[in-house]
């Protein structure tokens, strides 16, 4: 699965089970150094590097998706 960065893609989403993750942005050509997000008192979080989402599992943002 190859993304293009010249196009608006929506942030890819990874279902957590903790609200602490954390994101080094899948390493490779996208990758950034490894950070730690907390959640705090929302139920997900997003990278400030490489815009993923960070869903918590059972949280009142994870919703199935029809595609
Ligand atoms: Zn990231």
């Amino acid at each position: 699965m190859s993304r293009k960065r010249d196009v608006f893609t929506p942030p890819e989403i990874s279902m957590v089970t903790s609200r602490k993750v954390s994101c080094n942005g899948g390493g490779g050509a996208l990758g950034h150094p490894k950070v730690w997000y907390e959640m705090g008192h929302e139920d997900f979080v997003e990278c400030k590097y490489c815009d993923r989402r960070f869903v918590l599992t059972g949280g009142s943002h994870d919703q199935p998706r029809a595609r």
